[in-house]
């Protein structure tokens, strides 16, 4: 029997996206590849919601955080990072290996960044540039990005957010939400292979690319470069002409069903998970939870790592554990992207209560996949 992946990326692939993966790849200098990489960023940026150009580097979600820290802080300039877990500590890392001295507002694994804990260091610091995670993989946990980057926007600095787990997923209208530049990849919310980064790079970002201070040095992860071809529908150097094509196939359903529908889809989907898996006798792991990524600590006595173990042999399903200090603590179930349908919540959580009662869980059991089945119904 096939598995199926609900893993926090990379996620399942939708048949028509691995058909699309398939076509013989045009010469990416073609009249034909070019006026399709256009119309791509074109809607690209509609998919992030800005004003500003998509850029699409050959890269995995990692190069497109580095391009975006080594192409615009400058040097000597005050830097804050929000983290609320893995990935929030990956801005600290990337910023510390190019010398970046800079500040973290921190939150416990499991909780958000506290919006006023971190108004306070803006307004103590008065950075001329901020960093953080929209949907924090990691820990499951949803940062309330409009709040972050509204109190760092009035400061007057410029706000970075790592989206890679809310593109396509959550809520974001980048403009609107004021952010500057928006980091996505391919192996996520946009359910394609791993491969591509893509940077969502609103006009105040543009306009810092563009000015003689802006900072340095870089070549392939240059985003003034790469920004500036982009809005000649061209790349510096040759794009992963395949994913591309996956990428506009992507878009498209999408597109076919609106932002608005996918962005409800994920909600209902999530949430029916969440109950689910609570009926189940697992508790969730965040206090905001997002709807990417359920971070779950199992009942009393059971092993995270056997449920993994247990869901994957007999139910097909795969799940994930913790990274690092979490190791061993969680289980994660993926449920990104447009593979997965409300069905999906019934088979996983039946699969968690399963693995609940032979792990060796004590209370009631057997409700889990009608209580996710009710959570559909009343979110329809
Ligand atoms: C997956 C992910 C990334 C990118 O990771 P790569 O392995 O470099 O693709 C970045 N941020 C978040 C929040 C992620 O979930």
């Amino acid at each position: 029997m096939s598995e199926k992946l609900f893993t926090p990326g990379p996620v399942e692939i939708p048949a028509r996206v691995l058909q699309a993966l398939g076509q013989r790849p045009p010469h990416h200098r073609s009249e034909s590849f070019r006026a399709l990489y256009g119309d791509v960023s074109v809607r690209l940026a509609r998919l992030f919601d800005t004003q500003g150009v998509a850029v699409i580097l050959a890269a995995s979600g990692t190069g497109g955080l580095e391009s975006a820290v080594v192409s615009l802080v400058r040097r000597g300039e005050r830097v804050l990072v929000g983290s609320s877990g893995k990935f929030g500590e990956r801005w600290s890392k990337i910023l510390s290996a190019y010398g970046h001295a800079h500040e973290v507002v921190k939150a416990e694994y499991g909780k958000p960044v506290d919006p006023a804990a971190w108004a306070v260091a803006v307004a103590r610091l008065q950075p001329g540039i901020v960093f953080f995670t929209h949907s924090e993989t990691s820990t499951g946990t949803l940062n309330d990005a409009r709040a972050l980057a509204a109190s760092a926007r009035q400061a007057g600095a410029l706000v970075v957010a790592d989206c890679v787990t809310s593109l396509g997923v959550h809520a974001l209208r980048q403009d609107e939400d004021q952010i500057d530049v928006a980091v996505g990849g391919s192996q996520k919310g946009l359910m394609l292979p791993p491969g591509l980064a893509v940077l969502g790079v609103g006009a105040r970002a543009l306009e810092r690319l563009e000015s003689a201070t802006a900072a340095g040095p870089s070549f392939y992860l240059d985003l003034a470069k790469a920004a500036a071809s982009a809005r000649q529908s061209d790349t510096p150097f040759t794009p992963a002409v395949s994913l591309v094509l996956a990428l506009d196939e992507s878009l498209r359903m999408i597109e076919e069903i609106g932002i608005q529908e996918v962005w409800r889809r994920h909600a209902a989907l999530a949430r029916a998970i969440r109950e689910g898996a609570g009926a189940a006798g697992y508790r969730l792991f965040s206090s905001a939870p997002a709807d990417s990524v359920t971070a779950l600590l199992p009942p009393d006595g059971v092993d995270p790592s056997a449920v993994v173990k247990h869901v994957r042999s007999m139910h097909h399903l795969v799940l994930t554990g913790g990274q690092d200090s979490l190791k061993g603590k969680i289980v994660r179930v993926g449920h990104m992207g447009l593979a997965y349908g409300p069905e999906d919540a019934v088979l996983v959580s039946r699969a968690l209560e399963d693995a609940a009662m032979t792990l060796g869980a004590t209370g009631r059991s057997g409700s889990a996949a009608e209580v996710a089945q009710r959570a559909l119904e009343s979110a329809t």
